[in-house]
């Protein structure tokens, strides 16, 4: 049975990058700290992880507060 033009158009949504709408700056906050923790561990990236990694991408503000929070959580584990 050949896909309706619907199904189509929803499948392109999701192959055409839907994640970048999945993250919102605010979820990206909220798992921020939980995103560098999974990296510094070197853990492998669960599937919210990727998303935030994606948002990143697209969020030089998301980026920022990474980049902050790394620091920070390096120097914290540097004091240990
Ligand atoms: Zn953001």
């Amino acid at each position: 049975m050949p896909l309706s033009k619907d199904q189509i158009s929803t499948l392109l949504a999701l192959v055409a990058g839907s994640t970048e709408d999945d993250m919102s700056c605010d979820g990206c906050f909220e798992h921020v700290a939980q995103f560098v923790e999974t990296e510094l561990a070197g853990a492998e990236l669960c599937e919210t992880m990727l998303l935030i990694q994606n948002h990143m991408k697209n969020c030089p503000c998301c980026k920022d507060e990474y980049n902050a929070l790394k620091l920070a959580m390096v120097a914290l584990e540097g004091q240990e």
